[in-house]
Parts: C-alpha cells; structure tokens; sequence
C-alpha cells in the first residue's frame, strides 16, 4: 500500500499532510431539509477557510446518490489549495427516502459503479441509469451506513459491494454508525467480506462518548472516527475531548482520527451560518492539544489518516498534470517520498 487516492490525483503518504477526516462540500439528502450544499462557489469560499485553518487535506464523506458533484470538488480543491479524497459506496437507507431506485440496486449493479468511480472516476451526475461518461475525478474511499442497531437488506449489499471493491483496489471503508451501535456488528460482516478491521474507520463513534467501548472497538484495529465537536445540544466538546484523552490513555491513539461533519449550510460561513469548518482547527484542535499535547495530535491529524487512506491503487500516470495543484502551503514542509520529489509539488 503507497498510494492515497485523491480527486487532483494519487499522492504519497506523507504528502497528503494534515487531514480532516470527514466533511462535505457538496451534499443533498431529505434528511438534511433546507441544508443542501449545492453552492459551487460558497463551498469553494468555504473549503478554503479549511485549508487556513491548519488542514491540508480533508475527507470528502459524501457517497453516491447524494449530489456529491464530482467536478465541483476538483474545482474547490484546486481553487482552496485544499487536497480532496472523495468517496463511493452509500450512505445508510433513510438518506434515499425519495430516490427508491438507489434502495433498490443490486450488489452486483453497486459493485460496478462504486469500483468505476475509483478506477475511471465519478460520473458527472449519479443517476439510475449507469453513465458512460466518467470524470477525472476519482474516489478514494468506499463508504457504507447502518441504522441505530440495524443493519437492513440494502444496508448489507452495500456492505457486500464495498467489501468486494475493497478486496480489488484496497481502499479504507468508513462506516456512518448511528451513536456507534451496531459497531462489532458490522466489524464482523465487513470482515466476512474481506476487509479487516484495521481497514476501517467507524464515524461518528463520539456521539456515544463510552471510552470502554472505543477501545474495544480500537482492540480490534478499527479506527474511530470522532467528528461530533461543536454540537453543544447532543453533547459538550469537553465530554468528547475527555473521552478521547480516556482512549489515549488506554493505549489507542494510533486508532483515532477527527473530523467537524458540518454537513450543513446553515453551519457554513460562506452559505452565512457559522462555526464554519474552521471550527475543528482553530477551536477544538487548541484544547486538544492542551489535553493530549502536540505529538499525539500529531499522530491523530497527520499519521493515522495517511495510514488509513493509503490504497492498494498504482499510481497514475495521470496523477503527475495534477499534482501540487491542490495543495496546500502548510504541508510543504513534508519530504515527498520517491518519484515525487520535482514534479511540482511544493
Ligand atoms: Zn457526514
């Protein structure tokens, strides 16, 4: 494993800096009313303050079917200086309440268009009928969800399907966990279908801030995603950072990565709301540091992340018109490994 497959193209490790773990810039689902992210350039405007927060990559978690506007990303991640891994695979079932022919593909139908989108790239459009028309925008990660303790018949061939591309291209599966239930559950299925726990992030595993379950779940390789700060209604930051000091001090740092999962307009300065996805770097990654100090968050932003994301994938030709583009400043420091080193990285 060398490569992280980004939308600009396929990077080193180590030259993917330091990452946010799971936001989305583009993103339209029924659960979210009022909240679409559809704007090209306010989500542009507002992956950059990302990128000026301290972050030199981000997750983008939206999966397919969900107006995840694969040119778009390419764009903002260019524009932002903003490095971008973009994900396939489906969110769990409620997200496709009014598109019922996504509930309704087949595993074999899933397999083919969630592979495409890291082998060739993302279509333009996800619609029901599979599209001939590919951009240059690949995903890198596969993405399943699951219910509050349900893991439902269009939930499993999700599953399946991820597990099958994972074995083929072996990129990292995040789980959507709701509160972090049914989290051994689908640690075992996954693993039935090939992809160890050790190749696996749970997100949202901080809405059920239990450190006893975090380091099971960590015990078993998994990773865990935590990206609930700044929910003051579900639960104060200072419960998530105290869970995740408790998870460290159990011996699991090199398990855990962060996230802000804005996923919200009105949460977005640039659409007018606020925190903004600044919030993660320049609010919550300052008490961090004061609870766990720098080299653990060190090991939180930058190592874990680029251990994760790491892909079974050769690196493309077509990686080196692209590479450095979206890059940005804070990550020049890193010593690109390899072949890298000239071709107009900074
Ligand atoms: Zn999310």
């Amino acid at each position: 494993m060398t490569t992280i497959r980004t939308v600009t193209g396929d990077l080193r490790a180590a030259e993917v800096g330091r990452v946010d773990c799971h936001e989305h810039l583009f993103q339209v689902t029924p659960l979210l009313p009022g909240d679409d992210l559809t704007d090209e350039a306010a989500s542009t405007t507002e992956a950059g303050y990302l990128a000026r927060s301290g972050f030199d990559a981000m997750v983008d978690a939206t999966p397919f079917g969900l107006r995840r506007r694969p040119l778009a990303l390419l764009h903002a991640s260019r524009t932002a200086r903003l490095l971008i891994v973009a994900t396939t695979g489906a969110h769990r079932s409620e997200h496709y309440a009014d598109q019922s022919w996504v509930l309704e593909l087949s595993t074999d139908d899933m397999v083919a268009r969630f592979r495409a989108d890291v082998i060739d790239g993302m279509p333009p459009v996800d619609r029901p009928q599979a599209s001939e028309k590919r951009t240059d925008a690949r995903a890198g990660v596969l993405k399943a969800g699951i219910g509050y303790w349900r893991i439902d018949a269009f939930e499993r061939r999700v599953i399946e399907a991820v597990g099958e591309v994972h074995r083929e291209t072996g990129c990292p599966v995040m789980v959507h966990t709701e509160f972090a239930t049914a989290a051994h559950e689908v640690l075992d299925l996954l693993h039935q279908d090939g992809v160890p726990p050790d190749r696996v992030v749970l997100a949202h595993v901080d809405r059920n801030p239990d450190p006893g379950l975090h380091a099971e779940l960590a015990s078993r390789g998994a990773y865990l995603g935590y990206d609930g700060a700044a929910r003051a209604r579900s639960a104060p930051d200072s419960v998530i950072l105290n869970c995740l000091a408790s998870v460290v001090a159990a011996g699991h740092a090199g398990s855990l990565l962060i996230g802000g999962d804005v996923a919200r307009a009105t949460r977005y300065r640039a659409y007018g709301g606020m925190p903004g996805l600044e919030y993660l770097g320049t609010r919550f990654l300052p008490r961090l540091r004061k609870v766990t100090g720098d080299a653990v968050v060190e090991t939180i932003i930058r190592t874990n992340p680029q251990r994760l994301l790491m892909t079974d994938l050769l690196e493309d030709v077509r990686a080196l018109d692209t590479r450095g583009e979206g890059r940005g400043d804070a990550g020049a420091g890193d010593e690109p490994q390899g072949r890298a080193s000239g071709s107009g990285s900074t």
